[in-house]
């Protein structure tokens, strides 16, 4: 049985009061909460302070991406040893921002999952189609190239410490939300491909989060699908209620 994964990325919102203070209520609102993992991933430059805020808890902290390369002489970067040397569990790898606004390519996503594997961050690797994919009926062909050139080369014993978030572009910060049959269609097929890909344990394991519009009223009914094991969430994790309350649906 996978255990149900709510992650929380914060983007670049919040100064550095606001999101310590968020993190310190999140803490304490999530306090005694068991039976679902919580991740918070803030902007690189506070992660220091939330981790001080979170450290002891059942917060886990996560950032919102890293650099491939190790280290040297990569202006602005962050590398994936530092990204642990403060604390961090998780990496969002590939979100459809960094993809579409920022222009990285499955390959750049690729280099980085490997080198963040190869620190011991767990990646959560995103992968979504693009209202026109959906429009076009291409959305399982869309999923499957993003899939499989952001994860080439990755091992049976590799996937395993990977999720995968689901987040359909035309659903991130829009409002409009995934119908729960819709976001379950693609996790199923999703773990078919994994079964192909792997086998079928490593398809059994691997939790595949959905992203998109994701709000207290709505988590419980997407959480609840068979395939669906969690949530990657964007507005609705910058304030303490409405992620709690996330948290407390993916628990019911
Ligand atoms: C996201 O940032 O990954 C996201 C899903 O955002 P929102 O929940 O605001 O749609």
């Amino acid at each position: 049985m996978r255990r149900p994964f709510i992650a929380g990325n914060w983007k670049m919102n919040l100064d550095r009061a606001s999101a310590v203070a968020l993190a310190e209520g999140l803490v304490k609102k999530a306090a005694g909460t068991d039976g679902v993992d919580i991740a918070i991933c803030p902007p690189s430059l506070y992660l220091d302070a939330v981790a001080a805020a979170v450290a002891g808890s059942n917060v886990a902290l996560g950032a919102q991406d890293m650099y491939h390369e190790p280290k040297g002489a990569f202006t602005g970067e962050i590398s994936g040893a530092m990204l642990c040397d403060i604390g961090c569990k998780y990496v969002i790898l590939g979100h459809s921002e960094r993809r579409h606004v920022l222009g990285e390519t499955d390959e750049d996503i690729n280099k980085k999952v490997l080198a963040a594997l190869e620190v011991g961050l767990l990646p959560i690797v995103c992968v979504g189609e693009l209202l026109s994919d959906r429009k076009s009926g291409t959305t399982m062909e869309v999923i499957r190239r993003q899939f499989e050139g952001s994860l080439a080369g990755i091992s049976a014993e590799q996937m395993q410490q990977i999720t995968i978030a689901y987040e359909p572009v035309w659903a991130i910060g829009t409002g409009e939300v995934a119908t729960p049959q819709q976001a379950e269609e693609v996790h199923l097929d999703l773990r078919k491909i994994m079964v192909q890909r792997y086998n079928d344990e490593v398809a059994e394991v691997v939790r595949i989060q959905y992203g998109g519009s994701v709000k207290p009223d709505n988590a419980a009914e997407l959480i609840g699908q068979p395939n669906i094991d969690g949530a990657l969430v964007g507005g609705a994790a910058l304030k303490v209620d409405s992620f709690i309350g996330i948290i407390a649906g993916a628990g019911s």
